[in-house]
């Protein structure tokens, strides 16, 4: 059989990918030589997408109270319980919890259905957890949420900064693409994160940080800056406002402040400071371990002060860039996804805009203010302000910080429905109703990567059974709802048309999410849609962002912003003396509903661990390889000590993926507060006060 092209279904890399089906069932899984993302390599994950296609687990019929139903039933049940809930209580008293897995046609249906018509603007999503830091960073700095830089920015690059990402486990084909590119032109890389992953072992130098350290480096780099008279006065005095205030506000952290605060030695400082003032051509990439911070809009900003005041972005091989960590995060960040945005990057606090887009989708009513932020909507839960929950395509029983707390806020909520292709996961079983949906594979739409890259994700395998495709779902509940005219699209391409159409108001607002060219698209056109990235320009020129100094402010230019390292940096104390990192691992995804049906990937690592270093092992007495409780005020978890100066002293590692349906210990989320940023509400996922002991069973 013929292959097809299609995406991958992980990370926010977008790999392209040739599925081709077998004659004995099986799914050949290539990458795709055309493809820009990747140019045909696929990491582990990707390679092994044929793994995970089988229906066994699957949620294969609606269910009602555990018991099997139809299709009728569950939307009527749902459009009755919304309504209801809507009529007793307003428009707020209803949430939709989705996610970065979603494709861009599911997020669009999904969010006119709650800010258009439901009238709510609560709708968040676990890409909140993922780059809402970036999202307030790009906005305070750029006047839009605009990613600059592009991946062949990283084959132009003398230097690339990785800060706060494993990239070789984590984004493995960018880290392949920038090992390549350090073979071939001799590129630099530094590494800066607390601990020493797979991506440090590669790269010229890491810098082990302290924890929560990065603004303070950041302002020490534009210190240093300064000093060495690498300033581009021109550019600032033509394209920025606030660079007096950005460096006022980094003089004011003394060097003995930064030795501290950071953790490193003024050789490491200098060297790494020299490195990024000599190199012209700076790509700095970040990642979770700067947006998952309670200072994580702050560490964006800092990190991109630097590049404002040299003039290095949105030129070639330079420039700040925020990889996201899910399939089409950006995708849900484009079509307004997040519950403080509107779609194509509009406002919602600004009248003129929601005027705009209620215009458009002719809708009845538009929120005027933002909704719940994700940790914020499960806080609504449990206190009983949401009286009815639609979770889509995510696991928030295990993802979210305080993970026992929020499976507890579900399951206070008056009437709960979960989207899901599989049936039995931490948050289907706290389900009234389940529905079930299709899956990479099957089901047609498209995804935008990192670098603002839209791709088409192709279906090849019929739906099981009852399954449905979430954008088919979420329109069937606006027609019970009443809302069938607003939501009678007939194919993923009907909707992805009049999401084209509408970033012509971004246009006409002065923004920059313009795909307006695609919204006379045919089914034919869309089927046969090469990966593209926005904006789309009518002479195919350079898609660059910024090249020309000018930015979507009011005035034009970027901001600058004077920031200051958090006051109380760190949170381990007397009785959580441990601060636990969390993280990936390198062949697993999430919350496992998909990755852990691969025998290939699953052999990679076969349990829960916890990274503890050698002095503070045999302090506790911890043997390798023993079993230890890691414990929190939030919960507790027993995990396999793997003893490793992979950590620092007092720090402990643990990956975030395995569930309730592995071990009844496993949920590392169980295990952090959910302190979150005041700008962004990312939640605080890279530093928990733990306490560790060696485990002992009854
Ligand atoms: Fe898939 Fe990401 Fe691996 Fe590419 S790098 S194959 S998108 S998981």
């Amino acid at each position: 059989m013929t292959g097809v092209r299609t995406t991958c279904a992980y990370c926010g890399v977008g790999c392209g990918v040739i599925a081709t089906p077998q004659a004995d069932g099986g799914v050949d899984i290539k990458g795709d030589p055309n493809h820009p993302a990747n140019y045909g390599r696929l990491c582990a994950k990707g390679t092994n997408l044929g793994e995970t296609l089988s229906t066994v687990d699957r949620l294969l019929h609606p269910m009602i109270n555990g018991v099997q139903s139809d299709w009728d039933s569950a939307t009527t049940l749902m459009a009755e319980k919304f309504q209801t809930s809507i009529r007793e209580h307003g428009p707020d008293s209803v949430a939709f919890y989705v996610s970065g897995q979603l494709l861009t046609e599911d997020y669009y249906v999904a969010n006119k259905l709650m800010k258009g018509f439901i009238g709510s603007a609560n709708i968040d999503t676990n890409s909140r957890l993922c780059m809402a830091s970036s999202v307030v960073g790009h906005k305070r700095a750029f006047g839009t949420d605009t990613v600059p830089g592009t991946y062949e920015d990283l084959e132009n690059a003398d230097l690339i900064v990785l800060v706060g990402s494993n990239l070789a486990w984590c984004h493995p084909v960018l880290h392949q693409r920038i090992l390549a590119a350090k073979e071939t032109r001799g590129t630099q890389i530094i590494n800066i994160d607390p601990r020493r992953t797979a991506t440090s072992d590669l790269v010229d130098m890491h810098l082990g940080i302290k924890s929560g350290g990065d603004v303070a480096l950041f302002n020490g780099l534009l210190n240093a800056i300064v000093d060495a008279g690498a300033v581009d006065q021109d550019y600032v005095d033509q394209h920025v406002n606030g660079c007096d205030a950005a460096l006022s506000a980094a003089r004011e952290t003394s060097l003995d402040q930064l030795l501290n605060l950071t953790g490193l030695n003024s050789d490491q400082l200098d060297a790494f400071y020299a490195a990024w003032i000599e190199n012209k051509r700076v790509v700095t990439i970040y990642s979770q371990g700067v947006n998952q911070a309670s200072d994580g809009s702050d560490k964006v900003n800092a990190i991109i002060n630097c590049h404002l005041a040299t003039g290095r972005v949105g030129r070639v091989g330079m420039g700040p860039f925020s990889v996201t960590g899910q399939p089409n995060a950006m995708g849900g960040r484009e079509v307004g996804g997040l519950s403080n945005m509107l779609a194509a990057h509009l406002d919602i606090e600004n009248p003129i805009h929601r005027e705009k887009v209620a215009d458009f989708w002719n809708a009845p009513t538009l929120p005027t203010q933002a909704g719940l932020k994700a940790v914020d909507l499960f806080d609504a839960c449990a206190s009983g302000q949401i009286k009815a929950l639609w979770i889509m395509c995510t696991n928030p029983a295990v993802s979210m910080p305080r993970a026992n707390d929020v499976a507890a806020a579900i399951k206070n909520v008056d009437f709960v429905a979960v989207s899901d292709i599989i049936a039995k996961t931490d948050t289907t079983k706290l389900a009234d109703v389940l529905l079930p949906a299709t899956g990479w594979g099957e089901k047609d739409g498209t995804v935008t990567n990192s670098e603002r890259r839209i791709s088409r994700q192709r279906g090849f395998l019929p739906a099981p059974m009852d399954a449905k495709h979430d954008w088919q779902i979420i329109c069937d509940v606006a027609t019970k709802m009443g809302w069938g005219h607003a939501f009678a699209f007939k194919t993923p391409s009907d909707i992805f048309a009049e999401w084209a159409a509408m970033t012509q108001l971004s246009r006409d607002a002065g923004k920059d999410l313009d795909i307006s060219a695609f919204s006379m698209m045919n089914d034919a056109e869309y089927d046969a849609l090469q990966p593209v990235q926005w904006p789309i320009k009518s002479d195919h020129s350079d898609t660059r962002f910024f090249a020309n100094g000018g930015f979507y402010t009011s005035d034009g230019r970027a901001n600058m912003l004077g920031i200051r390292p958090q006051s109380t940096p760190q949170i381990a104390n007397t009785k959580y003396p441990f601060t636990l990192n969390t993280g990936r691992v390198r062949d697993h995804w999430h919350t496992m509903t998909r990755s852990a049906k691969s025998p290939t990937l699953s052999a990679h690592m076969g349990e829960p661990y916890c990274e503890i270093h050698p002095i503070d092992a045999n302090a506790l007495h911890i043997k390798p390889a023993s079993l230890v409780c890691v414990e929190s005020p939030h919960g507790s978890v027993i995990l396999r000590a793997l003893i490793t100066d992979r950590v620092q002293q007092g720090q402990v590692f643990a990956p975030l993926h395995w569930t309730s349906l592995w071990a009844s210990k496993a949920r590392i989320d169980t295990l952090v507060p959910s302190l979150c940023d005041p700008y962004s509400g990312q939640p605080e996922l890279k530093r928990a006060a733990v306490n560790i002991r060696p485990f002992a069973a009854n």
